[in-house]
């Protein structure tokens, strides 16, 4: 099977799963918010907080297309108390933007830090994270 070369393209991705149209808004949120996504008229509607960083707003879409395959239609049915849920997104969001196969592949050269977080447009705080999990380092 081929690599999935980075960045991995979240939307190509919500494309193949679901034919629904989708829609993506940047909106202020409230403080805390990241984001949000909800099934409304037949199609999806996913808003991202405008004052994120475009590599958090990308971990945001991600982690909101997780919500999406889980089947969660809206935000607002899922409340607040969803903890486990929210975690499970965030899992989905780190395997879909971070593969470890494409990862440990471009990990090999050592690249600098910057360059791969700019490589697959994430967070150097979530690059980390997933190095140190995969332990590259
Ligand atoms: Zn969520």
């Amino acid at each position: 099977m081929a690599l999935r070369e980075p960045p991995i393209s979240v939307l190509d991705c919500l494309d193949r799963w679901d034919a629904r149209e989708i829609l993506v808004l940047e909106d202020r949120l409230h403080p805390g918010l990241r984001g949000a996504c909800n099934l409304v008229d037949g199609r999806w509607l996913i808003i991202l907080n405008r004052d994120d960083v475009p590599s958090q707003a990308r971990f945001t879409l991600a982690h909101e297309l997780g919500h999406i395959v889980l089947g969660d239609l809206s935000t607002a049915a899922r409340g607040v108390d969803s903890a486990e849920r929210e975690a499970l997104c965030d899992r989905f969001a780190v395997e879909l933007l971070l593969p470890a196969s494409a990862l440990r592949y471009a990990w090999h050269g050592r690249p600098e830090e910057l360059a791969l977080a700019e490589r697959f447009q994430v967070t150097r705080r979530a690059l980390r994270r997933r190095l140190r999990e995969l332990g590259l380092r």
